[in-house]
C-alpha cells in the first residue's frame, strides 16, 4: 500500500486589512513531515499511526509538502499561487503510482483573489492524480466545506471538539475511511445540508454548549458500520466566502438515503438553537464602568482583536475607553505596534517618549497618544503554556503610562494563554484588569481566578457581534445578518463511486 501524505492549512479573517504573506507560513518538505508529525497528536500524526496499524509492513508512506499558517488576514494571492505550485508539483511524480492520498486541511482559507483555495488545490490534485485514487482529507470544524471540495474527495473527517483537542483522533478517523476504501472496497456517498446561519459564543463549546448535541449525534451514528464519517461545520464566520454557512455532513457506504436522513436530522436539530449560539456582550462603555467599581481581578475579553481568529492584534479600543474614563485600577494589555516597539528599543530601558499607539495595521483604531516609560525590552520566541506553538514575537517592549502597562510586540502572534505576559516577566494575577485577546482560553489561565470575565463588544476584524463585520460575499439571507432568515432543509449529494 503506497499512501501519499501532504497538507495545507490556514484560516483567515476577510475583515483583517493586512494581507498575509508567504513567509508567515511554516513549511515541511518530504520526510520532514514524518519527522515532525509521527508519534504526535496532530492530524498527520494520527493518520500515520492509524495507517500503520491498518497495513503494518505492507505500508509505504510518501510525504510531499505541508504548509501551515496560523490565522491571519487574507493570503496574498501570489503567495498562495506559490504555495499551490509547491503543494501540487511533487504530486506529478506519483500519478498512477500510489493507492491513496491523505491531505491535512483547515477549510477557512481565502486569498486576496480566490475564495475557495482548498477547492482549487483538491481540483488540481485530482487532475494530476487521476479519477481513481481515493483522496481523503481532514478539516477544522470552522472550515467552509464547498461543492468543489466534495466533488474531488472520497472522504473527510472534521474535528469533533471545540475548543479543539481531537487533532490526532481526526487524523485517525480520516485514515480509517481510506483503509475501508482500500481494504473493504466501500463506496463513499456523502450528503450535506447547509444551514443559513453563522454562529459564535459559549454555546459552541462542545463539552457543555448546545452545539455539543450535533457532535454527539455525529459520533453516535459512527457506531453503524455503514456510516463512514459524520460531522458538523459551524464554519469560521470571519471568512466571507460564497458558501459560508453552517453545515451537517454524513458519508456512508453507498447508502444515500441513510446519509441524507442523518444529515437532515443534524441540521434540523441545530437550526432552532441559532439564537442562543451568538455572542453575549457588555458594551465597551458598560464594561469599563463596571470594572471600575469591582475589586478585581478582571479579564476583559477582546475577541474582536483575537489573532487566533485572524485579527491584526493592534486594537486599542478597550484601553482607550479606560483612559478616557479615568479607569482607577492597574491595567495589563497586549498590542501589536512595530513602530512603538522599535522606538523603545532605540531609546532603551528607562527612557520616556510620547507616541500614539494602536491602529498600526487596522486604520479603524485611532492611536492612543500618551507619555510612555520603557520598563523592559525583549525579543525572540514565546512558548505557549500548553500548545506546541513557539512564534517569533519580534522586538518587544513593556511600556508604562500611569496605571496602564502595555506589552508591545512587533509581530502579530496568537494569544491563546498567558505566554506573552510570562515572556516579559509579568503575571496577570498582579494586575487588576487584563485585556485578553482570545475568544476562549482554558479556565486555568484566567476564568478560575478572576472576579469576572467581560466579553466586551469592541470593534474589530473578528468581532463575535457578527452583524457588525460587514459581510458582502456570502449567500444571503443568513442568520443573524438577516434576523428573519428562513431555513428550507435540502440535501446535496456527492459521490465519486
Ligand atoms: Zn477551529
Amino acid at each position: 500500500m503506497r499512501i501519499l501524505i501532504g497538507g495545507c492549512q490556514q484560516e483567515i479573517s476577510t475583515f483583517n486589512p493586512v494581507p498575509c504573506e508567504y513567509d508567515f507560513f511554516d513549511f515541511l518538505r518530504g520526510d520532514e513531515i514524518r519527522a515532525t508529525h509521527e508519534g504526535t497528536d496532530s492530524q498527520i500524526g494520527g493518520a500515520i499511526s492509524e495507517l500503520k496499524s491498518s497495513f503494518g509492513d505492507d505500508l509505504e508512506l510518501i510525504f510531499t509538502y505541508d504548509a501551515e499558517g496560523t490565522a491571519a488576514g487574507p493570503l496574498r494571492h501570489s503567495a498562495f499561487m506559490r504555495i499551490a505550485e509547491e503543494f501540487l508539483g511533487p504530486l506529478k511524480e506519483y500519478a498512477g503510482k500510489i493507492d491513496g492520498v491523505y491531505f491535512s486541511m483547515h477549510g477557512a482559507m481565502g486569498t486576496t483573489e480566490l475564495l475557495d483555495p482548498e477547492g482549487y488545490l483538491l481540483e488540481e490534485a485530482r487532475k494530476i492524480l487521476g479519477d481513481d485514487v481515493p483522496i481523503v482529507i481532514t478539516m477544522d470544524l470552522h472550515g467552509i466545506l464547498t461543492a468543489k471540495m466534495l466533488e474531488n474527495i472520497n472522504g473527510l473527517a472534521s474535528f469533533h471538539t471545540y475548543p479543539h483537542v481531537d487533532f490526532g483522533d481526526t487524523g485517525r478517523r480520516a485514515a480509517k475511511i481510506l483503509t475501508r476504501i482500500l481494504r473493504d472496497g466501500v463506496k463513499p456517498v456523502v450528503a450535506r445540508v447547509r444551514v443559513p446561519a453563522i454562529v459564535r459564543g459559549n454555546e459552541l463549546i462542545t463539552a457543555k454548549g448546545a452545539f455539543g448535541d450535533q457532535i454527539r449525534y455525529a459520533k453516535k451514528i459512527h457506531d453503524n458500520p455503514e456510516v463512514l464519517s459524520a460531522g458538523f461545520f459551524i464554519c469560521n464566520p470571519f471568512t466571507d466566502v460564497p458558501e459560508l454557512s453552517s453545515q451537517a455532513y454524513v458519508f456512508t457506504d453507498g447508502n444515500q438515503a441513510l446519509a441524507e436522513q442523518h444529515a437532515l436530522q443534524m441540521a434540523n436539530d441545530f437550526w432552532p438553537n441559532r439564537h442562543i449560539m451568538q455572542g453575549k456582550f457588555l458594551s465597551l462603555e458598560e464594561s469599563v464602568v463596571k470594572g471600575a467599581l469591582m475589586t478585581g481581578p478582571i479579564a476583559f475579553t477582546d475577541a474582536a482583536d483575537a489573532p487566533s481568529s485572524g485579527s491584526s492584534g493592534d486594537s486599542n479600543a478597550i484601553i482607550s475607553e479606560m483612559i478616557r474614563a479615568n479607569y482607577p485600577h492597574s491595567i495589563l494589555a497586549p498590542i501589536v505596534d512595530p513602530a512603538a516597539a522599535a522606538k523603545a528599543h532605540e531609546l532603551g530601558v528607562g527612557a520616556t517618549f510620547t507616541m500614539g499607539i494602536g491602529g498600526a495595521h487596522d486604520p479603524q483604531f485611532i492611536p492612543l497618544k500618551l507619555d510612555w516609560t520603557v520598563e523592559s525590552l525583549t525579543d525572540g520566541i514565546m512558548k505557549c503554556e500548553t500548545w506546541k506553538y513557539e512564534p517569533k514575537i519580534g522586538p518587544t517592549a513593556v511600556l508604562r503610562s500611569g496605571n496602564l502597562t502595555l506589552v508591545v510586540t512587533t509581530e502579530t502572534v496568537m494569544l491563546v494563554d498567558r505566554a506573552l505576559f510570562f515572556k516579559v516577566g509579568l503575571d496577570p494575577k498582579n494586575f487588576h484588569s487584563t485585556i485578553v485577546k482570545s475568544p476562549h482560553t482554558e479556565p486555568a489561565f484566567f476564568d478560575d481566578w478572576v472576579e469576572a470575565n467581560f466579553n466586551v463588544d469592541a470593534p474589530g476584524a473578528t468581532s463575535a457581534n457578527l452583524k457588525t463585520l460587514g459581510h458582502t460575499v456570502c449567500a444571503r439571507p443568513i442568520y443573524p445578518l438577516e434576523v428573519d432568515t428562513e431555513f428550507t432543509p435540502k440535501t446535496e449529494v456527492f459521490s465519486r463511486a
